[in-house]
């Protein structure tokens, strides 16, 4: 075994393959980026080599420093962890000519699935079920256009190079198909260099149903069963979970011995994840699943795959690098449980899931036998725009389904996570959603119910009582604090459960939240307290911790939650959600105003990739006007009304801030 181990990737994904090098005493070196520094996969490391500027394709997409690096550091191994360059052949070839090992696959396997087109054709050669449709080298619009009618709508188009469902779009309408071809195209282009797509038929009720396979350097090969990765938005998974629900025991056999067909088929070596797309439309069924591409690296939902399989695949992976036989065979590995994943992003789901950034001023979990964790922050990190979004990942594993979903939900629910805005209630809602229990799945899950599972914002009475006593509190330990400047300014506050209001009486305290004003007349009673919310009385006592857990008793009602302090006021973290409230400075009476309507703003930062908008033009409240990209995900801004357009301020191109004013409405006339 090697006895050292670069890690060419960042994020969680660095950091659990590092877990497992040091239990294997395999000395661990990081690489970094400038934006990286600090992050958490350096803090982990034993060593870490700097390689250059934020940008990816600066540092960590360049073969050239990641090489330097691990010679620079003695590593005889390179673990390329998912993403970045884990599918590059060119690297694979790098390794190899500098003589270090890389941990995946032989270069020729990885070219072999590198493209959809030509392992779609290989598979068919190996026959395996492939999904009807055209994969051949013909690009020109209007013969795609006469394939798609060939295969019959709907359809999709796929970029040959793709990768977490950019450059692919679903076309129902013929109409479209062109533009929809153009957008794809385009896409494809900027992510991987590389316009080509294929186009083939979409399958209806469709289930993305994935086998794990490995093999070793001794002719063996075995299939860990499947995982069922059907809860997806824009074809990007979002909840995994293994084994697949309702899952008939011959199919799984079928598709676990096509896979390992698969492998074997192109002399696969190390992890490898095949995907299938399975027609549910009248359940799972051995006859009614087809390949859609091979993985050739670890998958970001490999732990659920461990969790029912007791094994751990880094480990698997280090040893078949190393030249050993697999650990077990096909009849040794077993399936116990049932094991569900969820990726926790920074992004927010009441503005289309738009990536968010900042600092993690919070990020806490509660420590549970059942559940793991694996992430890529901790509190006080960072959520840079440079990378993906994803913050970590929260995997429960339970004797049955419905266990582990409960476990995973009320786990969730009890995280907090301040700064960036994230998926949290998102996922809770889904795990929790009727619909999901009964296994009720396709990948249009998520889309079909997206008004349930993105619920609208609303303000309890139950969040309004934990944010005012927490901000009265809070305020008295300050004022408390400031006034004993010569004792321990902590120590008054155990014995405050008193109320320090502005005397007396009636005090109307002002808050922003969600954009929207609050005047929250409060009366103290006691050591209780009165306050009038939405026109309602309710009584309201409690406490708050040094660490702002607070307890508080809303109409006698137990509620607990988490305050974190911000400059201009607080968070209030309640069952998975944070409420944030403004605290208005008199003296700064820009933050009350909401004059914001005259611009279409940029959300975050990020390029200006098409302009569709007009000067002088009337558009409708959701028309199109400018594509940007950020995070590299492409994002429409629509018109946020019925108005006119005064000036266009960008050209595609632009890299612009977030807030830049990107179109200039006209003052609307009279109506
Ligand atoms: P990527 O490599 O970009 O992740 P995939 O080929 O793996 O692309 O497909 C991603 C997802 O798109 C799948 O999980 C599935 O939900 C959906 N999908 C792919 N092909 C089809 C199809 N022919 N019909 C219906 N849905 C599909």
């Amino acid at each position: 075994m090697f006895k050292s181990l670069l890690i060419a990737n960042r994020g969680e994904i660095a950091v659990r393959v590092m877990r497992t090098a040091r239990e294997m005493g395999i000395r661990t070196i990081a690489v970094y980026s400038d934006a990286d520094a600090n992050a958490l996969h350096v803090r982990e490391a034993d060593e870490a080599v700097h390689i250059g500027p934020a940008a990816a394709k600066e540092s960590y997409l360049v073969i050239d420093k990641i090489i330097a690096a691990a010679k620079a550091s003695g590593a005889e191994a390179i673990h390329p962890g998912y993403g970045f360059l884990s599918e590059n052949v060119a690297f694979a070839d790098a390794c190899e000519k500098a003589g270090i090992i890389f941990v995946g696959p032989p270069a020729s396997a990885i070219k072999a699935m590198g493209l959809k087109d030509a392992a779609k054709a290989l598979m068919e050669k190996a026959s395996v079920p492939v999904v009807p449709g055209y994969h051949g080298d013909i690009q020109d619009a209007r013969f795609l256009e006469g394939e798609a009618q060939k295969i019959g709508y709907p359809v999709l188009i796929k970029a040959v190079a793709g990768g977490g469902g950019k450059g692919m779009r679903r076309v129902d309408d013929p109409a479209r198909f062109e533009a929809e071809l153009k957008s794809a195209q385009r896409e494809a282009g900027s992510a991987f260099g590389d316009e080509r797509v294929l186009v083939e038929k979409y399958v209806s009720r469709p289930r993305h149903i994935e086998i794990q396979v490995f093999a070793d350097a001794h002719g063996n090969a075995v299939y860990l069963h499947e995982r069922d990765c059907s809860l997806q938005r824009r074809h990007q998974k979002v909840i995994e979970e293994a084994p697949a629900p309702d899952m008939p025991e011959d199919m799984r056999r079928a598709m676990g011995e096509a896979a390992v067909a698969a492998a074997k088929a192109i002399g696969y070596r190390g992890a490898g994840t095949i995907e299938f797309i399975a027609d549910a439309s009248r359940g799972l069924r051995a006859d009614a699943f087809w390949f859609m591409e091979m993985n050739t690296r670890l998958q970001v939902e490999h732990p659920v795959t461990e969790a029912i399989t007791g094994t751990d695949l880094v480990e698997w992976q280090l040893l078949v690098a190393a030249g050993e036989p697999l650990p077990l065979t096909q009849k040794e590995i077993p399936l116990e449980g049932h094991a569900v994943e969820v990726r926790l992003y920074a992004e927010d789901p009441a503005n289309n899931f738009f990536p968010s950034t900042g600092r993690l001023t919070r990020l806490r979990a509660a420590s549970s036998d059942h559940i793991r964790t694996d992430m890529g922050v901790e509190e006080g990190d960072e959520v840079s725009m440079h990378y993906d979004p994803m913050i970590g990942k929260i995997i429960a594993h339970a004797p049955t389904r419905s266990l582990a979903l409960a476990q995973l939900r009320s786990f969730v629910l009890d995280m907090e996570v301040v700064g960036p805005k994230t998926n949290l209630s998102f996922l809770a809602a889904v795990l929790g959603h009727p619909s999901f229990e009964k296994a009720d799945i396709d990948t249009g899950f998520i889309d079909k119910h997206l008004a349930e599972l993105v619920p609208a914002f609303y303000l309890s009475p139950e969040v309004v009582g934990a944010a005012f006593i927490g901000h009265v509190l809070l305020r008295a330990k300050r004022s408390r604090a400031a006034q004993a400047q010569t004792s321990d300014p902590w120590s008054p506050w155990a014995a405050t459960d008193e109320w320090v209001l502005g005397g007396h009486r009636t005090e109307v305290l002002k808050f922003i939240v969600n954009g929207e004003a609050l005047s929250l007349p409060v009366t103290p009673k006691g050591k209780d307290a009165e306050f009038v919310f939405n026109g309602v009385t309710h009584s309201a006592s409690g406490s708050l911790s040094d660490d702002g857990d607070i307890a508080v008793l809303v109409d006698g009602k137990r509620v607990t939650a988490a305050m974190v302090s911000e400059a201009h006021g607080f968070t209030i973290v309640h069952r998975g959600a944070n409420y944030t409230f403004t605290v208005p400075d008199p003296l700064d009476v820009d933050v009350v105003s909401d004059g914001d309507t005259g611009a279409l703003k940029a959300p975050m930062p990020g390029k200006v990739v098409q302009v569709l908008a007009e000067a002088g033009a009337a558009v409708k409240r959701g028309t199109p006007l400018v594509v940007m990209e950020a995070m590299k995900m492409e994002q429409t801004l629509a018109a946020p009304a019925d108005l006119v357009i005064a000036s266009v301020n960008v050209a595609a191109g632009d890299q612009v801030e977030a807030g830049a004013a990107l179109v200039v409405f006209e003052q609307k006339a009279d109506q």
